[in-house]
């Protein structure tokens, strides 16, 4: 229920209309008993500066999510930003500290969580991440988080590629990161213990996999295949590495426990993840 005390928390973005976080966050404040919400606000681009200052005029907004198109163009408008956010260079999560904005950035942590539940010893396992968009930034950095020696990133850009290049050794550090495009794949998953979808390949929209299985099944035995997309779930990627016999993870996951690092960062309170996973699950029903 609303109530004058309410404090609001909530999602900028355009669009937000398929937005699955007001459903988890609101399911974790019912469970938790705490007097939040959380809103949908769709914000477009031109009008960012004035969102973000509006929002700071109200005073019991403590916080927000930011999506695209926003991610990278707030960091500006921010008082301050964690270590990780600069490191992607991108930020997803924002509250209240003295007279401004602290940004961060959970999708790193999102992304991390099913993998780092699995015990692997990942300083021997080689990586490679489809695409080169925010997405693939966050699993970049990710990656170089779990210790992977070599991270491999493709895209369909040569000079795109490069460019992505420079920019995450230059906001994460050294690291052995090889950019390719898609003509080299094949080569590339014959080495790799954990491939990654971070392209919008397989959503409803356009259904098809990025891999075809002949290329799945060049990946080494067990590999994890791992897709960001949460709908449809699953993707065709995650059924033909299903089918190939390799270990699978799909996008809820990464939606979920960002969603719960997001939680964490504004309450300080640990958050009720069982509950708010039975909501996505709801939801996408
Ligand atoms: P983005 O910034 O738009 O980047 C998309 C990337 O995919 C770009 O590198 C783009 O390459 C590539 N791409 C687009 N269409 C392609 C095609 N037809 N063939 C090959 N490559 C293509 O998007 P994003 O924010 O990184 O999101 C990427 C995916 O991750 C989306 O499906 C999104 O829903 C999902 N996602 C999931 C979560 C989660 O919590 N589970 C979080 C964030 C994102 P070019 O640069 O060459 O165009």
């Amino acid at each position: 229920m609303l109530r004058g005390t309410t404090q609001i928390l909530g999602i900028i973005g355009d669009p937000v209309t398929y937005s699955l976080s007001p459903v988890m966050h609101n399911a974790a404040f019912a469970e938790l008993g705490v007097d939040y919400a959380y809103l949908p606000f769709r914000i477009a681009e031109v009008d960012l500066v004035q969102a973000v200052q509006g929002l700071g005029a109200i005073a019991n907004v403590w916080g927000f999510n930011v999506t695209i198109p926003h991610k990278e163009a707030i960091l500006p408008l921010l008082a301050k930003v964690t270590d990780i956010a600069r490191a992607v260079g991108a930020v997803n999560t924002v509250k209240r500290c003295g007279e401004g904005w602290l940004g961060t950035n959970t999708d790193v942590a999102g992304f991390l969580a099913p993998l780092q539940s699995l015990h692997r010893d990942w300083s021997q396992t080689p990586a490679l991440v489809l695409g080169s968009g925010g997405a693939a930034k966050a699993v970049v950095a990710g990656c170089l988080q779990l210790g992977c020696p070599m991270i491999h990133a493709l895209g369909r850009d040569h000079k795109k590629m490069r460019r992505f290049h420079s920019q995450m050794t230059t906001q994460l550090r050294d690291f052995n990161l090889r950019v390719h495009t898609w003509q080299s794949v094949d080569n590339i998953l014959e080495v790799v213990g954990l491939v990654v979808n971070a392209t919008p390949l397989g959503m409803a929209s356009q259904p098809e996999s990025p891999l075809s299985l002949e290329q799945i099944k060049l990946l080494p035995q067990g590999a994890i295949a791992y897709d960001l997309i949460y709908t449809p779930r699953p993707t065709q990627f995650l059924q033909l590495a299903k089918q190939a016999g390799y270990e699978v993870i799909d996008g809820l996951e990464m939606l979920l426990y960002q969603g719960c690092a997001a939680l964490e960062f504004w309450l300080e309170h640990p958050a009720p993840t069982d509950r708010m996973r039975h909501a996505l699950i709801e939801a996408l029903a």
